[in-house]
């Protein structure tokens, strides 16, 4: 396989194949290459797709793609032993056109997507792993495959290889990644029947709802449990900092089963059957571990590029538009028929100016903020939980006289000044 390519995308998970579509919808000629037996057959993922990114790729996706729930409902519990405090908002306008965003079992959606790639003209190869990249007088040129006579060129190669993209590595883009950057997640789909799954979550068919779990789920330390719904099934997962799982000594198998067997989750999985167990890593370094994102003939992309917004469990749209950006920057190099890392810069400047760079430069200390000071999640949290118990049962004391007891509780623990300094230096890294 000595052809030579407009462009060759290397992994086809959202970040990849959104750019492999939009190369080939625009008539580029595109080698779109996987590792796994099919796209999605490796790939994780706790479920959310967001219909504003998907949606500028392929409009009206939602009227043929493999889709789970569209979501109406987002919970959040803040979880202590016994007990949690939650808030949300559920909004029937979710579960109407155009709609917010929907669980997807990413084995579906992603074959489904590569498909739609290939319906516009990309040559999808499973089963093929890119080994390197080849580089020629400072600029890459192609990929070198595992498959005999692997050698592949191209104008532009584009790394959409996930997490670890050790792709990346080879071109010195970003060097291992430290055990605060990225988190270790684990997850479970469990099966469950629809009536079930829409009694206990207070739902009708053609609705989903997600919960986010915080505090005891994984034991006081930075890091989230999450519980979407699917059709006829549940994702469970927990994941937490690799550098937290390290020092608190958590094995992420008997976190999750913690999660499963905890008092306020347990009665939502009861009677599900465990249907397929995931692990994998998500890119939680932020705005701080955002490597090198162009050279000569190449482009990072998605979680390769480090591009999730763990506050606000968002990697997969980020992909997506990454993905659609880098098609953007090839086209009009392709129109240059320039391909040298100036050209090519077009992306991250894009990148950069829009919500990716932005959201991603708001919280770009809130996660090492978290990390660093436990107490938000340790002591916090479990306050909240006592504060909440305190207030709302009656037992005859004064609201006013309570209000008091629970203000004298947080500064007694803490003295005042500690938890205005907390305060504070929290809103600081959210504002
Ligand atoms: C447990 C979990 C829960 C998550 N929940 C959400 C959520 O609810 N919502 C959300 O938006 N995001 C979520 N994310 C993040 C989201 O999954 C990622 O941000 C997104 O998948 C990134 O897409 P990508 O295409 O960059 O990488 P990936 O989806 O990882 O795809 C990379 C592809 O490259 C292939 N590949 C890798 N190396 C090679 C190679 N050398 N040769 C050929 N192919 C290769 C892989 O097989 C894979 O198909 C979650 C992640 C995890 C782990």
């Amino acid at each position: 396989m000595s052809e030579k390519f407009d462009v060759i995308v290397v992994g086809a998970g959202p970040a990849g194949t959104s750019c492999a579509y939009t190369c080939a919808k625009n008539g580029l000629n595109v080698l779109l290459i996987e590792r796994g037996e099919y796209p999605g057959s490796k790939n994780v993922m706790g479920g959310v797709l967001y219909r504003k990114q998907m949606e500028e790729i392929i409009p009206e996706f939602w009227k043929e793609a493999p889709l789970e729930r569209p979501v109406i409902e987002q919970r959040f519990w803040m979880m202590d032993k016994e007990s949690m405090v939650s808030f949300g908002y559920k909004g029937l306008e979710w579960g109407r056109e155009p709609y917010n965003n929907f669980t997807v079992l990413r084995a579906k959606f992603d074959q489904w997507f590569a498909i739609k790639a290939v319906e516009q003209g990309a040559l999808l190869i499973n089963e093929t792993v890119v080994t390197e990249c080849i580089v020629k007088d400072g600029r890459v040129i192609g990929v070198r495959t595992d498959r005999p006579d692997g050698d592949v060129y191209a104008d532009v190669v584009v790394l959409a290889d996930g997490v670890n993209s050790l792709l990346g590595k080879q071109l010195g883009f970003h060097k291992e990644f430290k055990p605060h950057e990225v988190a270790l997640t684990v997850m479970e789909v469990i099966n469950l029947p629809k009536d079930k799954i829409n009694e206990r979550f207070n739902l009708e068919d053609d609705q989903g709802c997600t919960v986010e779990i915080f505090g005891d789920s994984t034991k006081g330390n930075l890091g989230t449990a999450f519980l979407y719904t699917n059709k006829d099934s549940l994702n469970i997962g927990v994941g937490t900092t690799l550098s937290s799982m390290i020092k608190a000594k958590m094995k992420p198998y008997d976190l999750l089963d913690y999660v499963k067997s905890h008092p306020m989750v347990k009665p939502y999985l009861e009677g599900g059957e465990p249907l397929e167990y995931l692990a994998h890593l998500i890119p939680e370094g932020g705005y701080n571990s955002i490597p090198k994102l162009v050279g000569n003939g190449v482009i990072v992309v998605g979680d390769a590029a480090q591009l999730v917004n763990a506050i606000h469990r968002e990697g997969s749209n980020m992909a997506m538009s990454s993905g659609k950006m880098a098609a953007e920057t090839i086209i009009r190099a392709k129109e240059r028929n320039r391909y040298d890392e100036e050209t090519l810069d077009y992306y991250r400047v894009n990148l950069y100016n829009s919500f990716i760079g932005k959201d991603l430069k708001k919280y770009k200390d809130a996660a090492h903020t978290f990390e660093e000071y436990p107490q938000y999640f340790k002591e916090y949290l479990p306050m909240v939980n006592q504060a909440a118990s305190k207030f709302f049962t009656v037992d005859g004391t004064a609201k006013r006289d309570k209000q008091k007891d629970i203000i004298r509780s947080f500064t007694k623990e803490k003295g005042a000044v500690k938890v205005i300094q907390d305060m504070y230096r929290a809103w600081k890294v959210m504002k």
